[in-house]
């Protein structure tokens, strides 16, 4: 295998340029190294380099050394590949899973061999022990065609390892092989017998569909009619005579006991024995397009014999022993190809536990880089935040106060906090991260707070400089006399449309400490602000702020507190996986005086009452949103929806009121954008239609009618959000879910949101049925591609939190030899997020 050397070039010079800190790859260079090292043969510029290394690696040379080994370890390289990385970089196609050690650069495509093959024929040279796993698919002799180890690809499939931790996503129960006449409709079985006769035969509307029909007859002379629809092929490769196992679940056509399209498998064709696709439990692969899943299968089977005990256990035997976890050979051996049910459970079980254990060691990992290499500022003087709380006009909740609790006890220690403040829609999140951001200004350090949208930091904006000051509209300039603070502070806004002389300023203000509060959007603040001096950092409805940001802030040389407010109810079981990395602090309570919001779900015929209760709320003085289905495509796309919904308003619905309908969308200017707000928050503007910009955060008490179109394309936890638009008044609120024509499920997600208020019940309902990913709308909210656990999985995920937190306890960096297999697990399962992240 020839190691990447681009990708290690890249590095290596990255490495060079960050002082030499090892920093950089996550478990090290060494670690890096390693896996690249893997395979290669002598002579290797890649063994060269790392002759020249200590035996206790990289990580022992002190950084003058270190420079000197990077140097010579790059024109080795140079030397080697004769051009820069740069512009080789460019000419290659952009790998499709980026940061990854053990990424081989494809093989050449290999010269056809054989007759008419495209056999990819190179000289095969297994390399010894583990890393036989690290052998590109193409060299491993499958005799697969060049195509198909591009489909492959697609998988994620590029080395022998990757495709023995392909795990099937189900299993058909294929063992019971019955007489072909004692055959049942409507269950999985398998049967043998030779083929009769097959021939291709068109079918479908006027023929045009080419299949094959075949019969198959036993040895107790009963037979079975089989057709596989658009297979016109098989039809030549059943000859009659062979012999065959069919196996799937057979109807009855016409009479007749068929199968069609079932598994099958040629039990006299040379390297099979009848086991890989029938009479057995079968795995069921995730495909994709082009690549059978008979193709997947025999590779898969095959790999298995030949490698599977190439693999290495990277659980230490005695965690092992104490959670009774089968071997990783035999795991994955079963998790294929299980011998039984209960084999097949227990592997899975086994599977599941590396996944989850890979990810908490990931997430405490993270979690324990972030509070111990940072100092934060201590600010022990809690007065200022509790002059704040005097100042309101309304008494924090009992839960409030505990967590505006806990978050000063973490601001008091220089550990930098980790916290994530978990509270539904109007629990009143925003006034503890303001008291947190008093204190932190009142003790000399800056405070910044990062909304998603611009809509949402206009919106902190204004709360901010109204709370502080009391007054309801900020200053122009930005500076709020704060009546329990001795100096005035100064609040900045930066976002997308803060005009460029304006933002000079405001830039200059916080770079030398002028500015103590800024507020904008995540974007805005993470690429151009430099801090004076970052205490706390407050990011809303930001759910995986954390993993890159946080390592941004860090290379800006602050290591401020860190606090993340969401409205998304997050069940248990992610707040200990995917956000393990924080603490967590819940509001669980309401203020007093909400009125509850009455919940309706509408099937078409009965659109119009929401309309007629959405005027009689505004003839009375109140306001409505009304939210625009989720339409695919482009925010271009969707804009144009939500326009032409205020179109039908102003014309058809509401002629009357059109002067008090707005719009507001992702394709609006962000000045347009907080017109529209601000003139929806004054009343002026009585009925708000909008696309999902609106979802969070928005605050205007006087609005009592949500409207939402298209709901069934939204998910509970989303819904959940708008819903939390109204009732933040005195008023009753009403919420209206219209849905066109809802599937059987969506009526079912509809009725669970009319019928539940409880933002946690709704998050469970959700993750069950739509998956964990979906619950925070898009795949990029950084969840992990697991393949056998599930983030359900409370107990496992109990389990593993402990261990990982004892592994790393003894052995923080995993670098003990006997960790190094768990190491390369748990990096591995960190590649795939940020891999589907970006
Ligand atoms: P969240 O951000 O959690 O959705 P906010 O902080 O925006 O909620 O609070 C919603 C509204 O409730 C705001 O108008 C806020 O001033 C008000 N509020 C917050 N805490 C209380 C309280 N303890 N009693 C009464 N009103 C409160
Ligand atoms: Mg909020």
């Amino acid at each position: 295998m020839t190691a990447d050397l681009d990708r290690l070039q890249s590095v290596l010079q990255r490495e060079l340029q960050h002082g030499c800190d090892d920093e950089l790859v996550d478990g090290g260079l060494d670690e890096l190294l390693r896996r690249q090292v893997r395979g290669e043969q002598p002579p290797s510029p890649l063994l060269r380099m790392l002759a020249a290394l200590p035996d206790e690696g990289y990580r022992a040379l002190d950084v003058e050394a270190r420079r000197q080994w990077l140097k010579r370890a790059l024109a080795t390289i140079v030397q080697e590949r004769g051009t820069p990385a740069d512009t080789r970089r460019r000419r290659a196609p952009a790998p499709k899973t980026p940061g990854r050690g053990t990424r081989a650069r494809p093989a050449a495509p290999a010269t056809p061999a054989r007759s008419g093959g495209a056999t990819a024929a190179r000289p095969q040279v297994v390399p010894p022990g583990a890393a036989a796993l690290d052998l590109p698919l193409r060299q491993a002799g499958t005799g697969l065609r060049s195509a198909t180890f591009d489909r492959l690809e697609k998988l994620g499939l590029r080395t022998v390892g990757e495709a023995l931790r392909h795990y099937p996503y189900r299993h058909h129960d294929f063992s019971r092989t019955v007489p072909i006449a004692q055959l049942r409709v409507g269950v999985e079985q398998t049967v043998r017998g030779t083929v009769d006769r097959a021939r291709e035969v068109r079918m479908g509307r006027r023929g045009r569909m080419r299949s094959t029909e075949a019969t198959i007859s036993d040895e107790a002379g009963a037979s079975v009619r089989v057709v596989w629809f658009n297979q016109p092929y098989l039809a030549r490769q059943l000859r009659p005579g062979a012999e065959i196992a069919i196996a799937g679940t057979a109807i009855a056509y016409r009479g007749h006991t068929t199968f069609q399209n079932p598994q099958f498998e040629l039990l006299d064709e040379p390297g099979t024995d009848g086991q890989t696709h029938t009479g057995r439990l079968v795995p069921v692969y995730r495909l994709t397009e082009r690549l059978p899943q008979r193709t997947l299968r025999a590779l898969i089977a095959g790999l298995l014999d030949r490698f599977v005990d190439r693999i290495a256990e990277p659980l230490p035997a005695e965690l092992r022993e104490r959670h009774g976890l089968m071997g990783i050979v035999e795991a994955t051996r079963q998790g294929h190809y299980p011998d039984s049910a209960e084999a097949l459970t227990a592997a899975r079980r086994r599977l599941a536990f590396d996944e989850l254990l890979s990810l908490q060691l990931g997430v405490v990992r993270r979690k324990r880089e972030w509070q111990e290499a940072g100092d934060a500022p201590q600010i022990a003087d809690r007065s200022a935040a509790e002059s704040f709380v005097d100042s309101l006009p309304f008494a924090l909740t009992g839960a409030q106060q505990r967590v505006l609790g806990e978050v000063l006890g973490d601001l008091g220690r220089s550990v930098p906090m980790a916290r994530l403040l978990e509270g539904d829609v109007g629990s009143g999140k925003t006034v503890v991260a303001l008291a947190a951001i008093l204190a932190t200004v009142a003790a000399g350090h800056q405070a910044v707070m990062m909304a998603p949208t611009e809509v949402l930091a206009e919106q902190h904006f204004r709360t901010i400089c109204a709370l502080l000051s009391g007054e309801p509209e900020p200053p122009l300039s930005g500076v709020v006399n704060v009546p329990f603070l001795p100096l005035p502070l100064r609040v900045v806004l930066l976002t997308g449309s803060t005009r460029s002389k304006q933002r000079r300023d405001a830039l200059e203000a916080v770079a030398h400490g002028g500015a103590q509060i800024i507020v904008g959007t995540h974007a805005l603040i993470e690429k151009g602000v430099t801090f004076q001096r970052l205490g706390l950092a407050v990011v809303d409805e930001q759910h995986r702020f954390g993993v890159m940001q946080r390592a941004e802030l860090r290379e800006k040389g602050q290591s401020p507190h860190l606090l993340v407010m969401t409205a998304t109810p997050i069940p248990r079981s992610l707040a200990l996986t995917v956000f393990g990395d924080l603490d967590l602090s819940v509001i669980d309570e309401m203020p007093p005086g909400r009125t509850p919001i009455e919940t309706h779900w509408l099937p078409p015929e009965r659109r119009d009452e929401a309309f007629a209760t959405l005027r009689a709320e505004v003839e009375a003085g109140r306001q409505g949103f009304v939210i625009c289905p989720l339409v695919e495509g482009s925010e271009t796309v969707i804009s144009r929806a939500a326009t032409e919904e205020h179109e039908r308003l102003c014309s058809e619905q509401f002629p009357d009121l059109a002067d008090r309908i707005a719009l507001l969308h992702g394709r609006m200017s962000g000045r347009e954008k907080a017109a529209a707000m601000a003139a929806f928050a004054s009343g002026e503007t009585a009925i708000l239609v909008s696309t999902a910009v609106v979802e969070v955060g928005i605050d205007v008490p006087n609005a009592t009618v949500m409207l939402i179109e298209g709901a069934d394309r939204f998910g509970l936890a989303q819904l959940h959000q708008f819903r939390g638009r109204v009732g933040r008044g005195e008023h009753p609120s009403l919420c209206y879910l219209l849905a066109d024509d809802p599937s059987e499920e969506a009526e079912q997600r509809l009725s669970i949101v009319a019928r539940t208020v409880n933002g946690f019940e709704l998050a469970e309902a959700d993750m069950r049925m739509r998956g964990p990913g979906e619950l925070f709308g898009t795949r990029q909210s950084g969840m992990p591609s697991l393949q056998v656990a599930s983030l359900l999985d409370v107990r496992l995920i109990h389990a593993t939190r402990r261990e990982a937190e004892h592994l790393l306890d003894a052995d923080p960096k995993l670098a003990a030899r006997e960790h190094w297999e768990l190491r390369l697990m748990a990096a591995r399962l960190a590649d795939s997020v940020v891999a589907e992240a970006s």
